[in-house]
């Protein structure tokens, strides 16, 4: 199975989100996510910003994992 990532098209950073509806469902007794939109966002950007969806391996993705738990600052992110 192939796993994405979504990063800021600017300055490549992970810390990105969409807009999005949740609907409540009460068998669940949670909100549902509903409709996820065009519009993103970038934290490290600080405004609006177009995402790329990157194509990442299982195996790349468990190595970068382990990096971060060592406490490696920022690994893998392009500026
Ligand atoms: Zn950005």
């Amino acid at each position: 199975m192939t796993i994405y990532k979504y990063v800021c098209s600017i300055c490549g950073s992970e810390n990105v989100r969409r807009d999005a509806w949740a609907t409540w469902d009460v068998e669940t007794q949670s909100w549902e996510l509903a409709t996820v939109f065009q519009a993103g966002f970038c934290d490290d950007c600080g405004g609006i910003a177009s995402l790329d969806a990157i194509k990442i391996d299982r195996m790349k993705a468990r190595s970068s994992a382990a990096v971060d738990s060592f406490g490696a600052n920022g690994g893998g992110r392009i500026f």
